[in-house]
């Protein structure tokens, strides 16, 4: 947003006051402050795949005569490669996000659709894994925003439910409406989250398990698009976790009202 922050101020004036009007410039330097950290946090990630390649390449070079290690190397090269395709894909996301409000052109999204649609876009990883996805959708609603941010928020807790959770383990997804507030839960019966690294998890880059998830391909971009999606939607993202138990993500986006009448 580009609101303008001011600062009110009553100065003595000789024997009256005055009104000092002033631009208030801390939300306009901390808003500089988390770029600056982003860009240096994106140069710092992608040292890492950029560098993995160039040692890659070397290696295959250098192993030429030997085919199964040069396969080996360009399978792992290959990982690498999918990994950066798949981060620039979420900064991108992430910038467009960030650049766009939502709620300017938005549209009335159907949670049960989108829950269909991230259900769907997971299930390969779920049947690679013998783990089910199962719906609960206890109410209809609609909100207003963007169905495309939407889906990809509640996509993005799916997939990581499915990630971070043994083989043959069931996610479900509920959809419940209370108060004006749908809220769509995401729960697993994975790995867990420590009490500690709880707030931790939505921070941009952040993961739990850096080594691990080097393995598995992610970019700890995942959350951070979440609650990004959720606080543009006027909405919010929390999280119920246990080590060993499992987790839940719940997303809560205000309804949207009843559509407005025919006039005649
Ligand atoms: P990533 O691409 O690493 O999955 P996310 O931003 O989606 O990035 O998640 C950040 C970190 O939070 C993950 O690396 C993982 O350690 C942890 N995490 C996210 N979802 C879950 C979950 N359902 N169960 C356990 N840990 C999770």
């Amino acid at each position: 947003g580009t609101e303008m922050h001011l600062r009110v101020r009553i100065a003595p004036l000789g024997n009256r006051f005055m009104l000092v009007l002033a631009a208030d410039r801390t939300e306009e330097l901390r808003l500089a402050g988390v770029r600056r950290d982003f860009v240096a946090n994106i140069s710092h990630e992608l040292k890492t795949p950029i560098g993995a390649v160039a040692v890659l390449a070397e290696a295959i070079e250098a192993a030429a005569e030997d085919p199964a290690r040069v396969r080996a190397f360009a399978g792992r090269m290959q990982l690498e490669a999918d990994r950066l395709a798949r981060m620039s894909k979420e900064l991108i996301d992430l910038s467009r996000i960030e650049a766009a409000d939502p709620l300017a052109h938005a549209e009335r999204v159907s949670i049960s659709r989108i829950v269909d649609v991230a259900i769907d876009r997971n299930k390969v990883q779920a049947a690679a894994k013998r783990m089910r996805i199962i719906p609960r959708v206890l109410d209809e609603a609609e909100v207003l925003g963007s169905e495309e941010l939407v889906t990809m928020a509640v996509q993005n807790l799916v997939a990581n439910a499915v990630q971070y959770s043994p083989e043959a383990t069931h996610v479900g997804v509920g959809v419940r409406v209370a108060d004006g507030i749908v809220e769509i839960a995401v729960t697993d019966k994975g790995v867990g989250i420590a009490p500690e690294e709880q707030e931790r998890v939505f921070e941009r880059f952040y993961r739990v398990d850096p080594a691990r998830s080097r393995v598995t391909g992610g970019t700890g971009l995942g959350l951070s698009i979440v609650k990004h999606v959720a606080a543009s939607h006027g909405g919010e993202i929390t999280l119920w976790s246990r080590p060993g138990q499992g987790s839940t993500f719940t997303l809560r986006l205000p309804v949207a009202g009843a559509p407005a009448k025919e006039t005649a």
